[in-house]
């Protein structure tokens, strides 16, 4: 068997020693003569199991008692629709236009609301995180994108919204390292780069927000009140995608939980940004002060675009053969992208830098 290194902005790679433990249990989980993928949601075996990653979820992140965490379905693009759906009252929010998804966040939000794009950073094409320091007005939250998988960019400070719930899609960069959840109304993310397999999004939502009083025609499915009143049970949950999150988080927690994955992440992203910003061959396209530390876009020195397109193409496929595999980057950048989230091993980016280098000098 040969593992490569994956660096796919999503779905990604997920710890190997998880695979393992997955793949252990999958004929006989705990002596009950069935796989997670066979049982009622509603079985004894199982209910441990949603508990068990809710509580280990909550103690990860710090999770205050006065927010609920719900497993739902519909991926982050459902809760583009969903939150201006549950929290509209005022009928007006203020979005940060940081690219691609916060884009999608703003055209759904507008079905329902007014919408007030307070920055952005489209004039640069979207390679930093516009400044923002302080949002006031009447708005009903302020919804922000904490990792721009696309193009490589992440809040490293956030704005302060007084008494205005700041909501955040934290799809590609949720559980990276210490976050404080107290700051936020809602934190959201599909799991399918850090958390799980594909199937399952994380809502952490401030207890206030969760409301009875909607106009009748919102949807049973599409109130957090449904799903909070039943612990994400209302209907059947996504089960093995939030019993593989439950080993995920165990492997995070091994490993020293937020602080220990955060520490892991920022040596990781290093290794790579040193290098690019060494080399005079490769370069970031995220500005520095703005960088993400999973997803990093990179180009060549090559300027003639065809030339270009040429050598990015030959890198992709050179590198696959040197099993270091998606490394295309996003139409929108070009060049290359490299996500390297919780599970990409150290090893997997000094080989990747490793390969670069050789490429560098045979191309230059
Ligand atoms: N937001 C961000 C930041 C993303 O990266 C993605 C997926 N790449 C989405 C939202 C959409 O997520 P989903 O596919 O779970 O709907």
């Amino acid at each position: 068997m040969k593992r490569v290194y994956n660096f796919s902005a999503g779905p990604s790679m997920l710890p190997q020693t998880v695979l393992e433990r997955a793949a252990a249990e999958m004929l006989d989980y705990k002596g009950t003569g069935q796989s997670v993928m066979e049982m009622s949601h509603r079985s004894k075996a199982y209910k441990p199991i949603i508990e068990e990653t809710e509580a280990l979820i909550r103690e990860l992140m710090g999770i205050p008692d006065n927010y609920k965490v719900l497993f739902l379905q519909g991926g982050a693009s459902l809760q583009f629709a969903m939150i201006p759906m549950n929290l509209k009252k005022k009928g007006k929010i203020a979005i940060v236009d940081t690219g691609v998804w916060s884009d999608k966040a703003i055209k759904e939000a507008k079905k329902w609301m007014q919408v007030d794009v307070i920055a952005s950073s489209k004039d640069t094409a979207y390679d930093r995180i516009p400044k923002v320091e302080k949002v006031s007005g009447d708005y009903d939250y302020v919804h922000i994108t904490l990792n721009n998988t696309i193009v490589g960019t992440a809040w490293e400070t956030l704005p302060d919204t007084g008494d205005i719930p700041l909501v955040a899609d934290a799809s590609s960069n949720i559980l990276c390292g210490p976050l404080d959840v107290s700051k936020f109304g809602i934190i959201y993310a599909g799991a399918q780069k850090n958390l799980a397999p594909a199937g399952v999004t994380l809502v952490i939502i401030r207890d206030d927000l969760i409301r009875e009083d909607l106009p009748a025609e919102v949807p049973t499915m599409l109130r957090f009140a449904t799903h909070a009143a039943e612990g994400s049970m209302y209907n059947t949950p996504p089960c093995y995608s939030i019993y593989m999150m439950g080993l995920v988080l165990q492997w995070v927690k091994d490993l020293g939980g937020a602080e220990g994955i955060g520490r892991l992440n920022r040596e990781k992203a290093a290794v790579l940004y040193d290098y690019l910003d060494s080399s005079g061959y490769f370069r970031a396209t995220a500005q520095k002060g703005s960088r993400s530390l999973m997803n990093i876009p990179f180009l060549t020195a090559v300027s003639d675009p065809e030339k270009a397109e040429a050598i990015n193409k030959k890198f992709v496929a050179e590198a696959e053969k040197a099993g270091l595999v998606n490394l295309a980057g996003h139409r929108l950048v070009g060049g290359m992208r490299a996500s390297i989230y919780n599970a990409m091993p150290k090893e997997g980016v000094e080989a990747l830098v490793a390969f670069m280098k050789k490429f560098e000098a045979e191309n230059k």
